[in-house]
């Protein structure tokens, strides 16, 4: 496509974006498909030449237009809403378009400085600790996904652990002997972490909640780790989590330190979710603790408007990531790199290569700004306070636990066995005006209601009201 061709078309495909966002709710949340549906309508064979694109987007509607799940609903209340503005699709085609890979700063020095620039921007936004920003020793980056921020933080921890060059993780790789603890409710993501860095089901300790809530219980912690030590293993890493996947619950992060920091473990937390709520001074408890954590992370791609890929993870040593995970062959050899001046986001994750992602948060923060922000977090958390209200006036339904932010967890009034509840949430998700998911709780059915989608408004609260309270 030649500059003015990519013009002509670029209208046309933002007209579909703009048309199918404006038009999303005539659709349900899930089209209800077979397996197979969507590949059966494609040839076997790839075209041999070329199509006009002009009619791409209607021929894509015409193959996933009915079978998909619409995230950007405003009827989507199911896992964590992975909210795609349309602010942030803007700074995605920036991105896209200046097609930069900024693994060396001198590959890209603007993906880099951005990237440094607005994670110090939102630290502070935040109010973590300014160790925590490229100004103040430490850093942010904008990983793919929570998940490999767990994966690269377990790195930085392992080689703290045993720094040696001769003999230590980098050289030898895991022993058999390093220990990583979580509680029942961290996220699964934790236990691929611990896998895929070659420390074995062995690796992860899982430390109780106490008793009667879901949160780690320091004291079993502090005793699982003396127990490991005195046999001589290694606590690497420790993962607190706030807000867990399930329930909204926290663990107690200050405690955690305490224990952990004793035996040089790394703490990390996962605040995938509701880390950004930190945003509103209200809601900065989220944050209790951190100035002792070694890294944090929040992604800005559950619930701060910004379209998927953005997690963000800081660390408090700017060169803990770098120390785990540089290598550098000759290819990759760079002056401004050998300076020392320069960071080099490349050995802050797995991949060598790496979009400019920062724009698309850039993006976000420039359209919105921090009252923005703030406006769209509180709105979410008001339905979610006004739903727990209703539930506690209805016979029929119960509340599973006190709302966390956006988060309510619901069942059926008394149901023993959750049978119940799976039916009522069976019945919610077939009407298809909304979508939710359920967990467990103590081996008991619940129903998950996450505020998070761009849309969502009050109007929509009563009409997920209307088909849960009907549903009694
Ligand atoms: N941690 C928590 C607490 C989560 O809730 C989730 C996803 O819901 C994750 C980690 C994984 O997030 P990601 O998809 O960014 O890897």
């Amino acid at each position: 496509l030649t500059p003015d061709e990519f013009r002509a078309l670029g209208h046309l495909f933002v007209d579909a974006v703009a048309d199918s966002r404006a038009r999303i709710e005539r659709h349900p949340v899930r089209d209800v498909v077979s397996p197979g549906t969507v590949r059966a309508r494609f040839p076997r064979e790839a075209a041999e030449g070329p199509t006009p694109l002009a009619g791409f987007p209607s021929l894509v509607e015409s193959i996933t237009g009915d079978a998909d799940t619409r995230w950007q609903h405003p009827g989507f209340h199911a896992y964590f809403p992975a909210n795609a503005s349309l602010t942030s699709l803007l700074g995605e085609l920036l991105s896209g378009a200046a097609g930069v890979q900024g693994m060396l700063w001198s590959t890209s020095p603007a993906c880099t400085e951005v990237e440094q620039a607005i994670t110090d921007q939102l630290a502070r936004a935040l109010g973590l600790p300014e160790s925590f920003t490229h100004d103040g020793g430490g850093g942010g980056s904008i990983q793919d996904s929570a998940s490999s921020a767990a994966l690269v933080a377990l790195t930085a921890a392992l080689h703290r652990a045993a720094p040696d060059p001769e003999s230590g993780w980098r050289a030898r790789g895991a022993t058999g002997r390093e220990r990583v603890y979580v509680s029942p409710e961290t996220h699964s993501s934790l236990a691929k972490a611990v896998r895929v860095a070659g420390l074995g089901a062995i690796g992860l300790r899982t430390v109780p909640c106490t008793p009667g809530t879901a949160s780690m219980d320091p004291a079993a912690l502090a005793d699982a780790v003396r127990a490991d030590t005195g046999e001589g293993l290694v606590p690497v890493l420790v993962c607190a989590t706030v807000g867990t996947t399930s329930t909204g619950a926290t663990d107690p992060v200050a405690e955690i330190v305490t224990v952990a920091t004793r035996h040089g473990a790394w703490v990390h937390v996962d605040a995938a979710w509701a880390g950004v709520a930190a945003l509103c001074p209200e809601h900065r408890w989220v944050l209790d603790g951190v100035a002792g954590v070694d890294s944090f992370c929040t992604d800005a791609h559950k619930w701060l408007l910004t379209a998927f890929d953005a997690s963000l993870l800081w660390v408090r040593d700017a060169g803990a990531l770098p120390a785990a995970l540089s290598i550098t062959p000759a290819y990759l050899r760079d002056p401004a790199s050998d300076s020392g001046a320069v960071v080099d986001f490349r050995d802050w994750q797995i991949p060598l290569g790496r979009r400019f992602r920062a724009l698309k948060l850039w993006a976000v923060l420039h359209g919105q700004g921090l009252t923005g922000l703030r406006e769209h977090l509180r709105g979410h958390i008001a339905l979610a306070e006004e739903l727990a209200r209703r539930i506690r006036g209805h016979d029929g339904l119960e509340l599973a636990g006190e709302p966390v932010l956006s988060l309510v967890c619901l069942r059926v009034t008394g149901d023993r066995d959750g049978s119940a509840t799976a039916a009522l949430l069976g019945r919610v998700n077939a009407d298809g005006r909304v979508f939710l998911s359920g967990t467990e709780i103590d081996g008991r059915q619940v129903i998950r209601v996450a505020f998070g989608a761009v849309g969502t408004t009050r109007e929509h609260l009563d009409v997920l009201w209307e088909i849960l309270a009907g549903g009694r």
